[in-house]
């Protein structure tokens, strides 16, 4: 018999401007929003409780937003400053288990599973996570506890804000049966749409059809819908999660409006990303790629296939991409994809060239 995991998903509730709010206590009661400038077309990345009373919400357009809020203040971000929160607040879960996996700045993954602190009792740790992240930061947290990553996701964001929520493995089945199918992990808009034209609106739905319904509709995913409807979830708490690609992008104030500009803002751009490059300690690369928007919002990207950063390349992928739209581009962005860690080590030892650029 296997005994059931403990996994915990903490969670900081708006964590941007819960940094500035703590930082500067006049912004604490009004609706407040981290983001970029409504006149360069700028995003709300995050935004507080009083301004979701308006409707603002992350990834809306900064322009949106005053509208919705004419009052709504919106800073800029300050992204040193939340890495360094981040890291105090990923050390306390260290201190707790080595079994951490971060999946943003203000959000990871705990195994809890074999912690004999706090009496084995993963809500005390949750507890405790909380206590420590409020009395070290001033930032609050949400803590999900649940027996996999799935639940344990859905749990933190039960009663946010300020929320610790519980799932015991006894619960997970009348828990599971209420939820909406689009809570699920990896259910997008598509899929949600699709379930719904099936008339599947819920886990208790989603279980009574017979997986071989799921496949023909789903493809691979559909075992997954099966199985998370049940409850089962066996992904692993991933400890590194290694970095896959360097990349820059840039949205442009005003359209680029042809390919002689494009080139010309493209040279800029690799620049950044060589500077960018530099700071990640020249990592070995695999392919090079592109990536335009134009201004109808159409998107493409192109990539090589050979190694190592070679500039001219990317102007001749900006030729092939370019010539897909052929009209004024509203963002563009270089990068280059990462070889695995194995395969860096590999390459340091027989092939120390690839790494010039
Ligand atoms: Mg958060």
């Amino acid at each position: 018999m296997t005994t059931a995991r403990k996994i915990l998903h903490a969670d900081c509730d708006c964590f941007y401007a819960a940094v500035e709010m703590r930082d500067t206590p006049s912004l604490r009661d009004r609706p407040l929003a981290v983001g970029g400038s409504p006149e360069r077309r700028g995003v709300i990345a995050t935004c507080n409780y009083p301004a979701r009373r308006f409707g603002v919400h992350s990834a809306m357009p900064s322009a949106r937003a005053l509208r919705l809020c004419p009052e709504l203040r919106i800073v800029p971000p300050d992204f040193a400053k939340y890495r360094a929160v981040s890291q105090q607040i990923q050390a306390i879960f260290h201190e707790l288990t080595p079994l951490v996996e971060p999946l943003s700045l203000d959000e990871a993954y705990l195994d809890v599973s074999e912690i004999t602190a706090f009496r084995g009792s993963a809500t005390w740790m949750a507890r405790w996570i909380k206590e420590e992240a409020l009395k070290r930061t001033g930032i609050v947290v949400s803590v999900g506890v649940a027996p996999n990553k799935f639940l344990a996701k859905i749990a933190s964001d039960w009663d946010k804000p300020d929320g610790l929520f519980v799932i015991v493995p006894g619960d997970t089945e009348s828990f599971i049966t209420d939820l909406p199918v689009k809570k699920l992990h990896g259910v997008g808009p598509a899929t949600a749409r699709r379930l719904e034209e099936l008339s599947i609106e819920t886990c208790a739905d989603l279980r009574i059809q017979p997986l071989e319904r799921l496949l023909d509709h789903f493809g691979k995913f559909g075992r997954r819908l099966h199985e998370l409807a049940h409850g089962i979830d066996e992904r692993p708490v991933a400890v590194s999660r290694e970095r896959k690609s360097v990349s820059v992008e840039n949205t442009y104030h005003h359209d680029l409006p042809d390919l002689a500009s494009c080139h010309e803002a493209l040279a800029v751009l690799i620049e950044n990303l060589d500077e960018r490059m530099a700071r990640h300690g020249n990592p070995a690369i695999g392919k090079q790629f592109i990536k335009v928007r134009f201004n109808d919002f159409t998107s493409t990207t192109q990539e090589t296939g050979a190694r190592g950063i070679i500039h001219a390349r990317f102007h001749e992928l900006l030729d092939s991409a370019w010539q897909r739209g052929s009209r004024p581009v509203r963002l563009l962005g270089v990068g280059v994809r990462l070889l695995p860690a194995l395969e860096q080590r590999q390459l340091g030892l027989f092939d120390a060239a690839s790494e010039a650029p």
